[in-house]
């Protein structure tokens, strides 16, 4: 017999037992239970010795209520022994730890030698949850017991959150700390997208419906029309530390030894040592005080970057003490990179991949595919994603939703989803050409911050779906081209939503296509269950 399942029974037992006893508070019951246990074990005793009046068949009434208290706390007392860590009552335990919500299911694969020792040594706080994984030597182990712990600390199951299918070690050190599984998120096509004379399928994760469709809808305005065309302006990614020197004089002296010419080379040679793929292009500086910004700007190959250019600036800084001891390193970074902000800065200089994507969509596909006219679209964008966005007092934000494509597209390809703020920004034109006959829709993205190396990239399904898109890793001899693909690819799949979204929104289909695809009677029972 299972002997998990024999203590759920009695959990479950003891959890009606004490749903009787309620309000009472859980010491007070465990009391009552003891006491009487051994008030009906000393009555039992007397009856069954008591040679006047023999125990039978049918008991009486106060033998009855004996036999009724011993089983009672019998049971409830063993099921204390069998799940000690599950707090019996809404009330707590007086431990802090949440009530329990249901009995949780126990953790998948169940448990082998030394495991039970380790939850514990968790559970009590002994053993350091992030040490599972140097402790055990095995990632995936270290992940279950952590998910085992976390039920028994919380008194609540994870079971609707997968713990099989993912490479637990390929996330150690790079991806994620203390994992205990990972989140489902539908990943859907949209395509093909015609851009440079490439056909492209491309991989969305989102929850929003709608989006997908309405991406792939542009796409097909977009080939009908013969497709898209990229040009990348500038490939750069930036780190720009806060350095504090005793005076402004003196910080002015800093910058202008740092942004000098002649000195370029020689800081160039110190800051690319990071990385044979780091090449330093620029550095601009600004000041805040005695306080000196330096936005340190290179290429990184096919890596998004971050890294790469943090080590050079680290070298940098390193380097400059010895003309400059008096500088004071308050931080690596000083948030005129800018990472992960809304900043004029990026909008303004570009970070990671500034590129341009355009198309001319003919006035037959506009009134076929998008089910509107070139005149309503052209007037529809200046009012909304230009005049409507300067009066809202935007900073790169001149589109009508290019965060929902950016974001979809990072998440399915192992970018980092928070790098969606300066990544999205984006300013989209829309003109009519052929004598007002066809339409000229463009895109300006200056802050696409991607990488197909290092980071989510290394992962199962982000790496499959850059290999979906031809741009997974490097291409031998040409560093940097597949990053600069995807970045492309990233501003056209925007450009083919931009068209859709401004479609519906002119011709009126927006709610309507919204609640098709966003609001099914079948979302709006799981919502109100
Ligand atoms: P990031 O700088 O984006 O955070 P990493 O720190 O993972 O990414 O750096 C990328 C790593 O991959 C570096 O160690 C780099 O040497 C290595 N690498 C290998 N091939 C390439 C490539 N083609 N482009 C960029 N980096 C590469």
């Amino acid at each position: 017999m299972d002997l998990r399942r024999v203590g759920g029974r009695i959990a479950a037992v003891r959890r009606a037992l004490t749903a009787a006893a309620l309000p009472l508070p859980m010491r007070i019951t465990n009391g009552l239970a003891m006491v009487s246990l051994v008030l009906s074990s000393c009555d039992l005793l007397r009856l069954c010795s008591d040679r006047e009046r023999p125990l039978r068949f049918p008991l009486g009434g106060r033998e009855f209520a004996t036999v009724v208290c011993q089983l009672a706390s019998v049971v409830y007392l063993l099921s204390l022994f069998a799940h000690p860590e599950a707090p019996a009552s809404d009330e707590g335990d007086g431990s802090g730890r949440a009530p329990a919500a249901a009995e949780p299911a126990p953790m998948p694969g169940g448990m082998e030698d030394g495991d039970e020792e380790t939850v514990a040594a968790v559970v009590s706080g002994t053993l350091p949850s992030h040490h599972l994984e140097s402790l055990l030597g095995d990632c995936r182990r270290a992940a279950r017991l952590r998910r085992e712990a976390l039920r028994r600390v919380t008194g609540r199951g994870v079971e609707g959150l997968p713990f099989e299918g993912m490479d637990y070690q390929a996330i150690l050190g790079q991806c994620c700390e203390m994992p205990v599984g990972y989140v489902q998120l539908p990943v859907g096509v949209a395509g093909p997208l015609l851009l440079d004379g490439h056909e492209y399928h491309v991989p969305m994760a989102t929850t929003e419906g709608c989006l997908v469709a309405s991406v792939n809808r542009g796409c097909r305005a977009i080939a009908a029309s013969g497709g898209a065309m990229s040009v990348l302006l500038r490939d750069s990614m930036s780190r720009a530390p806060a350095v504090k020197l005793p005076s402004a004089k003196r910080a002015a002296e800093l910058k202008e030894f740092v942004e000098a010419p002649p000195n370029f080379e020689l800081l160039a040679a110190v800051f690319n040592r990071s990385s044979r793929f780091a090449r330093l292009q620029d550095i601009h500086c600004a000041l805040a005080g005695r306080n000196l910004y330096m936005r340190f700007t290179c290429i990184t190959g096919d890596a998004m970057g971050m890294n790469m250019v943090s080590k050079g600036v680290e070298n940098i800084l390193g380097w400059l003490r010895n003309d400059f001891p008096d500088m004071d390193v308050i931080s690596v970074s000083g948030n005129y990179c800018s990472d992960k902000k809304t900043a004029a800065v990026n909008w303004i200089e570009g970070r990671g991949k500034s590129v341009v994507c355009e198309a001319i969509i003919k006035g037959e596909v506009v009134h076929s595919i998008l089910k509107t006219t070139v005149e309503k679209l052209v007037e529809l964008n200046v009012i909304k994603n230009l005049a409507g966005s300067a009066i809202a007092g935007a900073l790169g934000g001149f589109n009508a939703h290019a965060s929902n494509i950016v974001t979809a597209l990072f998440i399915a390809t192992g970018q980092d989803p928070a790098q969606n703020v300066e990544s999205s920004q984006c300013i989209t034109m829309l003109e009519t050409v052929n004598d007002g006959d066809d339409l000229h829709i463009s895109v300006t993205m200056p802050s696409i911050e991607v990488g197909t190396i290092g980071g989510g990239t290394c992962l199962a399904s982000q790496a499959a779906c850059l290999n979906l898109l031809g741009v997974k890793g490097s291409i031998h001899g040409s560093p940097g081209a597949n990053a600069k693909r995807l970045a492309t690819i990233v501003a056209g799949s925007v450009l083919a939503g931009e068209l859709s979204l401004l479609a519906a929104l002119a011709s009126g289909q927006l709610v309507k296509s919204h609640m098709k695809y966003n609001r099914s009677s079948k979302d709006a029972a799981k919502a109100a269950s």
